[in-house]
């Protein structure tokens, strides 16, 4: 049975050139790449993604953190991971959230840090269960840019003006 997950390659990550090193690491799963993108992430998204952490005192930091306004790196890159136990062999390989508690040969742990203002920097995200991931992959994927059906759909016509290759 497959299961989805969504992987962020945060801002750090993508400043310090971890992008190979970190899907090097995912690909020992053996889970197939079933979306992939560079964003542009916007306060809206930022905080849509993390609303569950709206009361947190470390809310605005983490919102910034992710629009990459900490790292001068505007951008993250999103991939949807498909197939058999996914989330919990990508949450293993990425380590706990704080990178000082990760193991050191997680993800977290080899390349987080903690800031001198207490940012857990853990260059990764990971979708915590199966309704997470459901919610974060909508939020962050339409349904044209996953190589497969993973959730159901809806045919919507709309009269739009939209941006082709001129
Ligand atoms: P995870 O990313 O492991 O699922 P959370 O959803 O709880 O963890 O937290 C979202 C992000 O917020 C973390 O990845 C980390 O960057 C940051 N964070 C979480 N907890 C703290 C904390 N206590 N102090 C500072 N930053 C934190």
């Amino acid at each position: 049975m497959g299961q989805a997950v969504l992987i962020l390659i945060k801002p750090d990550g993508l400043k310090k050139s971890l992008t190979g090193n970190i899907l090097t690491r995912l690909s020992e799963t053996k889970l197939e790449i079933v979306a992939a993108k560079m964003v542009r992430v916007t306060q809206a998204l930022a905080e849509e993604h993390y609303k569950h952490l709206k009361d947190k005192p470390f809310f605005n930091e983490i919102i910034q953190y992710l629009q990459g306004e900490l790292h001068d790196r505007k951008k993250v890159m999103a991939l949807i991971y498909w197939g058999p136990d996914a989330i919990k062999k990508c949450r293993e390989l990425a380590g706990a959230t704080n990178p000082e508690e990760a193991e050191s040969t997680s993800i977290r742990g080899s390349y987080g840090r903690i800031t001198t203002s207490g940012v857990y920097e853990n260059v990764i995200h990971v979708s915590s269960n199966d309704s997470e991931a459901e919610r974060e992959i909508k939020l962050w994927f339409a349904p044209d840019d996953v190589i497969v059906d993973l959730y159901p759909t809806k045919i919507i016509q709309k009269d739009i003006k939209f941006k082709d290759w001129a």
